[in-house]
């Protein structure tokens, strides 16, 4: 007897059984459609991931499945398969996982329609008007002129002819006419002009064209050295071989200006997936992808779960960026599932950065990628200068010193613009000194304390090492201990008194809210007047700002001293990002870096040498740590209301866990979560570190089986990140 199973949307570990629907021909029941399926007192929409075969006993306690809500699946074999990978992979509960394929309306349950555009054609009775017919009402004989040219003509071409409503609406009742749907059609591919490829560009092509099938390319290249040139080429064999190609970029990175690029090149059969589209939109992109209608489809994150017609081509852009990790509910990396896509589609992928991820370099390093790297700015342009400005003791207004304000004073009176850059984790709560520059780290370990404010308290995340906050300086006694971070609005407030002459732009997500801000705000940077911009990452990716003159990093060391063992990597990125916003056209750029820690090896690392030479170094350091991408990480989180609680559950997951991992799996904790406290709940965490993947993923399953067979007390949630990102 037919049995569905079914992924229903709840945190449950598991798939449910139902017996098919009455009078529901078996034929009808393939993988990929959405059933409507009774959950407790609740109809919910379910996606049915297969069909098994039952005995009559197995079947005798289940429930019938209410509804078939679709008669074709919308997700094809390999897109399952991909969420099956995905569940066991990060082990998340499948409920969670299957839905992210499609967009929301679909997942609440409404019918599935085709693209279509609202349109006129004639009835059979205007169909036997001759030519020229209605002549005493013009715009009733243009529209019926209209009208006799196709079987079928889209609303939008009256409206630009200038023919109303009203008229249409005569020929409507004469019962001449008639409203229909019109099928959305594939939009034509134009190929825009396309500049002749540098050497490298050619090789770097060459290289990855020559391999057919499934193969994974790191397209390491330099700021500027013409990576998209790259892709937009491959999109173009691509599409030449009938298929379509996905493009994931990082959430900031999806600007207009990203998004015109692809469309100058090929026209119009683009769909745009990402977070800012209402319902409807979305639904529209993802069916013109599913449909085949769109030819590329780029889209933020979750686009990597689109399912698409004719599969050809994946590319991974900045393929490092943080914003490819999902850091709640299901915690997946788009990057590695992209990967685990182009395998089960059998085509290429490639993961293009100017600064790749540990992960990829280390892939790529050891033959599983191939390694293809642009070394040259393909349109000249001079790399910038970097240079230190050493603030120990130095007077700070609102975290500014007097040579920097300097600078950007000099850089408006010269006509210029300046970009000051303060990185969120400004507000990471380590302890520096303010005169001699010590900052509070771990004795057992190569690692910062992170500051407990409430607890005043010192703690090591790595070893669990604690200790009380010093009330001075152990180096020098002075008191002037730092902990607080620069908030943006301070910094902005100083600006604006100190330039009083020019323009300051606060660029943040608290500033930037709404969809066209972010546009306006390069418009009016981009027509060149001297202005001062303040800003987060927000401001360090994809934009381009040609006048840009100075870039001011105001807190570098609240990148180079993070507690998290991957902030040295992050802060070569993020620098080298930055840094890559000026001077980008024609003007040469200049970047200061304000530091207490000139000397700082790790800092000179990243000013002396190119982030290739400094990422194989740091791998070095993450071999002889055992770290990724040399081991494997996963972490057990709780969140409740006591913080008691957590721990407890934490100690007897360990305690669980011990037996069975012995060997497997080194465990850490349980420990405070670095921000210990959030929305008025407490966090703590288990960390399982592993030599190995497959070890991993052993220690993640018997993770989730010790953890289900806990008492989850006081309202205890738990849950797990698997290649955890973020500790906090
Ligand atoms: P990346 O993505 O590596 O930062 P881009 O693809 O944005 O680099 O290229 C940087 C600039 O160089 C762009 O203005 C681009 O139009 C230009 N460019 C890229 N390839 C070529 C080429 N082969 N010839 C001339 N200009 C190029
Ligand atoms: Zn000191
Ligand atoms: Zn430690």
């Amino acid at each position: 007897m037919p049995v569905l199973r079914v992924a229903v949307p709840t945190p449950l570990y598991s798939l449910f059984d139902y017996l098919p629907p009455a009078g529901v021909a078996a034929a009808n029941l393939q993988a990929g459609i959405r059933l409507s399926v009774p959950f407790g007192r609740r109809e919910l929409t379910g996606v049915l991931v297969a069909v098994v075969d039952a005995s009559d006993m197995e079947v005798a306690t289940l429930k019938s499945a209410s509804a078939i809500i679709d008669s074709e699946p919308l997700i094809g074999p390999g897109l399952l398969e991909l969420c099956r990978w995905a569940c066991d992979y990060y082990q998340h509960p499948p409920g969670e996982v299957y839905p992210v394929a499609f967009p929301t309306l679909l997942r609440k349950g409404r019918e599935h329609s085709a693209l279509a555009a609202p349109g006129w054609r004639l009835t059979t009775r205007g169909k036997g008007l001759p030519e020229g017919a209605l002549a005493r009402s013009p715009k009733q004989a243009q529209a019926l002129s209209l009208l006799q040219q196709a079987v079928a003509v889209p609303a939008s071409r009256f409206a630009a002819a200038g023919i109303n409503r009203a008229a249409l609406r005569a020929l409507a009742e004469k019962q001449l006419a008639e409203t229909c749907d019109i099928p959305a059609q594939p939009a034509a591919i134009d190929r825009g002009p396309r500049p002749s490829l540098t050497p490298e560009q050619r090789q770097a092509l060459d290289g990855i064209r020559a391999s057919a099938g499934f193969s994974c390319h790191l397209l390491e290249g330099v700021t500027g050295s013409g990576k998209t040139e790259v892709y937009l080429r491959l999109i173009d064999d691509c599409l030449n071989a009938g298929r379509q190609a996905l493009v994931l970029i990082p959430e900031i990175g999806l600007t207009p200006q990203t998004v015109a690029r692809f469309r100058d090149r090929f026209g119009d059969g683009l769909a745009v997936l990402h977070s800012g589209l209402g319902e409807a939109q979305r639904y529209s992109a993802w069916e013109a992808a599913r449909s085949g209608l769109a030819h590329i489809v780029i889209g933020t994150r979750s686009a990597v779960f689109t399912p698409l017609a004719r599969p050809g081509l994946v590319i991974v852009d900045e393929e490092h960026d943080a914003s490819f990790k999902q850091q709640d509910g299901f915690r997946y990396s788009a990057r590695d599932v992209a990967v685990k896509r182009a395998q089960i589609d059998n085509c290429p992928v490639v993961l293009g950065s100017a600064t790749p991820s540990l992960e990829s370099l280390h892939n790529a390093l050891g033959g599983r990628y191939r390694h293809h790297r642009l070394q040259q700015r393909a349109s000249g342009g001079m790399p910038p200068r970097i240079e230190t400005l050493d603030i120990r003791q130095k007077t700070l207004q609102a975290g500014l010193s007097e040579p920097l304000l300097q600078a950007v004073g000099d850089t408006l009176h010269q006509g210029g613009q300046a970009l000051l850059f303060l990185n969120r984790r400004g507000f990471a709560p380590t302890l520096q000194c303010h005169d001699c520059g010590w900052i509070a780290g771990c004795s057992h370990c190569d690692a910062r304390l992170t500051l407990h404010r409430r607890a005043r308290r010192l703690r090591c995340h790595h070893c669990g090492a604690a200790a009380p906050t010093p009330p001075g300086c152990p180096e020098c006694h002075s008191q002037q201990l730092m902990s607080k971070g620069l908030g943006t609005e301070q910094t902005e407030d100083y600006l604006r008194r100190h330039f009083a002459d020019w323009p300051v732009y606060r660029v943040d997500s608290d500033s930037m809210q709404g969809r066209d801000a972010m546009r306006e705000l390069v418009d009016e940077v981009n027509r060149g007047r001297p202005c001062i911009l303040l800003g987060t990452q927000m401001l360090a990716k994809g934009h381009h700002f040609p006048g840009l003159a100075l870039v001011g990093i105001i807190d570098m060391d609240a990148m180079l001293f993070s507690t998290d063992f991957r902030g040295e990597e992050q802060a070569a990125q993020l620098l080298n990002q930055v840094a890559g916003r000026a001077g980008r056209a024609d003007t040469p750029g200049r970047v200061l870096l304000q530091t207490h820690h000139p000397d700082n090896p790790a800092l000179r690392a990243m000013l002396d040498q190119p982030y290739h030479q400094q990422a194989l170094g740091l791998l070095q350091q993450r071999q002889a740590t055992g770290l990724p991408p040399y081991g494997q990480l996963v972490l057990a989180r709780t969140d409740c209301a006591d913080a008691r609680e957590g721990e407890q559950f934490l100690c007897l997951l360990r305690e669980a866990l011990e037996p069975r991992l012995r060997g497997k799996a080194q465990l850490i904790g349980p420990l405070p979560a670095p921000m210990q406290r959030r929305a008025g709940r407490y966090r703590s965490q288990l960390l399982l570190h592993c030599q190995s993947r497959p070890l991993a993923r052993e220690a993640a399953r018997e993770l989730v089986t010790a953890a289900r067979n806990l008492p989850a007390r006081g309202g205890l949630k738990w849950s797990l990140d698997v290649d955890p990102l973020d500790m906090f």
